[in-house]
């Protein structure tokens, strides 16, 4: 089977300013993630609108996927969705030089196109793996694990005393560690 992501532009390329609209649900096993956020059974909702100029074509649009991950701070289980942005541009001859100061530098890092299709594949897998994040939090306010014991401190309260320093102590401390080091 064909792959769906993979797009007949054909119909754009004779036309400068044709447009034409790209709504795939594909499985995430499809863009093989190959990470341990994304299951390879969720869907992976692609929209994206293409628009043809003199040059090439333009997409935009948005990847949508549900992810799952552990909080940062509790190792609680969290889950999400990241809608993650496709910015792409195709371009029918690859610029062979690179001035500053000229508008088509932009177009200067447009993928070249090939023949008549474009295939999306690539341009969603690395959008999707730039959105999702790295190092979620369950909430802004996870209180996390107490250092000392490990207790989860947003459900139970440990009796690790958290040692507020003073200051006028902290001359002493600094003597006391050099005297440590000097019997060690
Ligand atoms: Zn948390
Ligand atoms: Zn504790």
């Amino acid at each position: 089977m064909a792959s769906t992501l993979v797009v007949n532009v054909l119909d754009l390329l004779r036309r400068a300013g044709a447009e034409k609209r790209v709504d795939v649900v594909a499985a995430a096993r499809q863009f093989d993630f190959a990470d341990s956020r994304i299951d390879d059974n969720a869907d992976v909702e692609v929209a994206i609108e293409l628009e043809s100029s003199s040059t090439g074509i333009v997409a935009h649009g948005a990847a949508r996927v549900g992810w799952t991950s552990v909080c940062r701070r509790c190792l609680r289980p969290v889950a999400g969705t990241v809608a993650a942005e496709i910015d792409e541009v195709f371009s029918r001859e690859v610029p062979k030089h690179r001035r500053e100061s000229d508008e088509s530098v932009v177009a200067a890092d447009a993928e070249p196109l090939i023949g008549d299709q474009i295939d999306f594949t690539l341009p969603v897998r690395e959008a999707v793996l730039l959105a999702v994040p790295d190092a979620p939090l369950c909430r802004d306010d996870c209180p996390g694990l107490c250092p000392h014991c490990g207790a989860d401190r947003a459900t139970t309260t440990c009796s690790c005393v958290t040692f507020v320093r003073d200051e006028r102590w902290a001359a002493l401390d600094a003597l006391r560690g050099t005297l440590d080091d000097a019997v060690e």
